[in-house]
């Protein structure tokens, strides 16, 4: 078996940075760009993921009234200059253009960091009166922000997400749509990508440039780091007024426009990365593996091989019947055991071996992913059982993520530092921490100074739980979540 054995996955308790690449590599999600700086190459297996995060969450996108359109790349500069805190925001990582066609541009466009500034232009030439609103958009798109220190899926240059725009006649439907908005990336996270949050909304510092308020869903890796993994933000009147968007309302006189975006991105594919997977390579959740099941067919002999190959096909298509991705491992040029790596690494759920042995018996061998031991089940029974293995896999993933949170998050006692209860010790997983915290920025500041530690939300759901602020000692009103992040 030796000539099967694959390139090594550093196991995550020695480096976890490198068993993430280790992870991406082996799972052929991804590989640097290389020739350009800070981008990725996604490719085959790591895109289709992709395509089944675009799948459920445009459906829901529909459900909530919302309709995709397409905006330039290109955004001329002037427009990011319009709004004082956006343009201070995004400044620093946007790439421009100057020049096209052989000629010097008489002025310059940026390549979209986001689309609030050239969608504020449009939607002041299509919103004249309360009979145009709401106006519920969203756009699948490509962005640049320049990127100092890549990695990934977490942060490249480029990056593939989806970006909502809405605009509202009062800033009560706003918040409504903000919220709601955050409600449908909660339920995607949880129930498709098996990835529990904690749902807030972020301090004054961290919020979006030129948000009035920014909520966030913040999710734990298995290192006890954050990964933002969806952002919904209540622009307020900012941008209506930055465009000059204004309506009719229905006593005839003019408003601007009360607006929200709402946005999530490839990164997703990062954090699904570093919640689930182990040593051995990628898990993947069942609803997002765009293969839930592969066969391979196992024979030695000539006389077997139409035999399997045969029930092999029909399982597939009883598979595919029941709704289970399913494919048939046929490439006779790779032995079972390296078949076995290889699906392994791509975070195939099943794996299903079929020989003689087990066709003559009427069973087949099946191996879960996220267990240890193979399972043997009666193959006439199989494609009905197996949306209830994928569904149980699912759940279980889950529950694994939600207690791996759990123990890892500590709520710090008055009189103990925070930073020994950030760090559990040298090599072991970090902690969140749910701290008081008075609310200054001086006091954000200063925790984020001492520890690499950042509020990473103001939970929607916490309880008055008044006490001492984590650094200045005054009285706060409840408790805020801590961590490292991504
Ligand atoms: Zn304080």
């Amino acid at each position: 078996m030796a000539e099967d054995q694959p390139a090594r996955i550093t196991p995550r308790s020695e480096n976890f940075p490198q068993w993430y690449q280790d992870v991406v590599r082996e799972g052929g999600l991804a590989e640097a760009a290389e020739v350009v700086r800070g981008c990725m190459v996604i490719k085959p297996h790591g895109y289709a993921i992709w395509e089944k995060i675009q799948q459920a969450l445009d459906k829901r996108f529909k459900e909530t009234g919302h309709q995709n359109a397409y905006f330039p790349l290109l955004i001329p500069e002037s427009f990011l200059k319009r709004e004082a805190e956006h343009v201070e925001g995004f400044a620093p990582e946007v790439a421009v253009v100057t020049h096209a066609g052989g000629k010097k541009l008489e002025e310059p466009y940026v390549i979209r960091p986001t689309s609030e500034t050239i969608i504020g232009h449009f939607f002041a030439r299509w919103i004249k009166s309360h009979r145009d609103l709401p106006l519920k958009l969203n756009q699948w798109a490509n962005v640049m922000r320049w990127e100092m220190k890549p990695r990934l899926f977490l942060r490249t240059g480029e990056f593939l997400w989806q970006e909502g725009h809405t605009a509202h006649a009062t800033h009560e439907e706003a918040e409504r749509e903000t919220i709601q908005m955050l409600d449908v990336y909660t339920e995607f996270a949880e129930q498709w990508m098996a990835l529990p949050v904690i749902r807030g909304r972020k301090t004054e510092s961290e919020r979006f440039a030129g948000a009035v308020t920014t909520y966030t869903i913040e999710g734990m890796m298995q290192d006890g780091r954050a990964l933002q993994a969806g952002t919904s933000h209540d622009l307020g009147q900012n941008f209506g007024r930055a465009f000059n968007v204004q309506f009719q309302n229905e006593q005839g006189q003019l408003e601007h426009v009360w607006q929200t975006s709402w946005g999530v991105s490839t990164r997703l594919i990062g954090g699904l990365v570093m919640a689930h997977s182990d040593d051995a390579g990628l898990v993947l959740p069942p609803k997002l593996a765009p293969v839930q099941a592969v066969v391979v067919p196992i024979f030695r002999k000539a006389e077997e091989r139409q035999k399997v190959l045969d029930v092999a096909d029909r399982l597939a298509a009883d598979l595919a019947a029941a709704g289970v991705a399913a494919v048939v491992d046929k490439d006779e040029a790779e032995r079972p055991g390296a078949k076995f790596y290889k699906w392994e690494r791509k975070g195939v759920p099943v794996r299903i071996e079929l020989g003689p042995r087990d066709i003559a018996a009427g069973q087949v061998t099946l191996r879960r992913r996220t267990a240890t031991e193979r399972e043997t089940l009666p193959l006439p029974d199989l494609a009905a059982q197996l949306p209830r293995i994928l569904e149980e896999m699912q759940a279980a993933i889950f529950k694994g993520a939600l207690e791996a949170r759990e123990s890892k998050t500590v709520d710090l006692e008055p009189g103990k530092p925070f930073s020994e209860a950030l760090e559990a010790g040298p090599g072991l997983p970090l902690h969140f921490v749910r701290a008081h915290w008075c609310g200054s920025a001086a006091c954000e500041a200063s925790v984020k100074d001492e520890t690499r530690a950042s509020i990473r939300c103001i939970p929607l759901d916490a309880r008055p739980d008044p006490g001492p602020c984590l650094v200045c000692g005054k009285p706060a009103g409840g408790r805020v979540v801590l961590a490292r992040s991504y």
